[in-house]
């Protein structure tokens, strides 16, 4: 795969991750023909199949604890869904990250990466909630039946998204939406949310490629600060994040989704490279003892070639060769909910 490096240079507006016909990419560098990638690797595993892989039988699910209607004004309450969707409890603010609900991360019912273990909490049982947070419109993120469901059951909340994807959640229901450009924060009820950079992509059909942005978010309240990732491979600028928007008191960072390194590096961090993003998103401020990682991503949709279960094995080795406190790295069973109090 040949990669293609960009330079800093604007080609449009000032912003190096706006291309001039209106599209966006990566100003780190990214292979910019990922066909012919996908190509090499689902031929590869055509001709080299996986092993049959029984870790998704150890995957658990518990009963969430999700505070109802909502949380302490001290207290952040984590309770994971499954995948990259989370109901974090700010304090009293409510949040969805990237929910996704659907037996299937695909635009078919019968067809596409199918889910391991269902969704933990179910939909009509979720407190009211004030803010969706979606990343990008990958379909592990941008699930159209769950947006239309939480559009009617949800029908206050407030969605943040990046440039361009608003037009596309709106016409599934939405009515209150915020479209953010990376480094854009904007006062949401009692929160401020921040659009931040990540190295990704985007694409819902063959034909519209990076049409729409792809960015992971900061919220700040009283509570505390919360950072969401979104999906992204390495990239320089998350010492930056922290300094500006942080310092976090709980970041949630994907851990899955990495192999084979060669295709996916440039668009998923691996668990090293998950501990090694949290670390610098602490450069600034220091890290505090008690600044948790939340590792999301895994454990729901086969959607690459690693074994089930490596991502939690390789992100607690990591996060102790990095020496950090056990305790402070949450790989949470499906619906667990977890409490950390600010
Ligand atoms: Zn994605
Ligand atoms: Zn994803």
């Amino acid at each position: 795969m040949s990669e293609k490096e960009h330079t800093e240079v604007a080609p449009s507006g000032g912003l190096p991750h706006h291309t001039p016909n209106g599209r966006f990419r990566n100003p780190w560098g990214l292979a910019e023909s990922r066909v012919a990638g996908l190509l090499k690797w689902r031929w590869n595993r055509l001709r080299h199949p996986l092993p049959r892989d029984d870790g998704a039988r150890s995957l658990q699910r518990v009963r969430s604890s999700v505070r109802l209607p909502r949380a302490e004004a001290t207290e952040i309450a984590i309770t994971w869904v499954g995948h990259s969707t989370l109901l974090v409890q700010l304090g009293p603010l409510n949040i969805l990250t990237d929910p996704v609900w659907s037996d299937r991360a695909s635009p078919w019912r019968s067809v596409g990466p199918r889910r391991l273990v269902p969704a933990a909490l179910p939909i009509d049982e979720l407190p009211p909630i004030d803010i969706v947070l979606l990343s990008h419109n990958h379909y592990d993120h941008l699930d159209a039946w769950t947006v239309r469901a939480l559009a009617s059951a949800q029908a206050s909340a407030q969605w943040v998204v990046p440039l361009r994807l608003g037009g596309f959640v709106r016409s599934l229901g939405v009515r209150y939406i915020t479209e953010l450009d990376w480094w854009e924060e904007r006062r949401v009820g009692d929160a401020t949310v921040a659009c931040t950079p990540a190295r990704h992509f985007s694409a819902r059909t063959p034909f519209d490629r990076n049409r729409t942005l792809w960015c992971g978010f900061a919220v700040a309240t009283s509570a505390g600060r919360f950072f969401y990732a979104g999906d992204t491979g390495a990239h320089p600028e998350f010492a930056r994040i922290g300094e500006r928007f942080g310092p976090f008191a709980v970041s949630a960072i994907p851990v899955g989704a990495y192999e084979p390194r060669w295709f996916m590096q440039a668009v998923h961090l691996d668990p090293d490279d998950a501990v090694t993003a949290f670390r610098a998103l602490h450069a600034h401020h220091g890290l505090a003892r008690n600044a948790v990682m939340v590792g999301i991503h895994w454990g729901t949709f086969r959607l690459t070639d690693e074994p089930i279960l490596d991502p939690p094995r390789r992100a607690r080795e990591a996060w102790k060769r990095a020496t950090l406190p056990e305790e402070n790295l949450w790989l949470l069973a499906h619906g667990e909910t977890r409490v950390k109090r600010t």
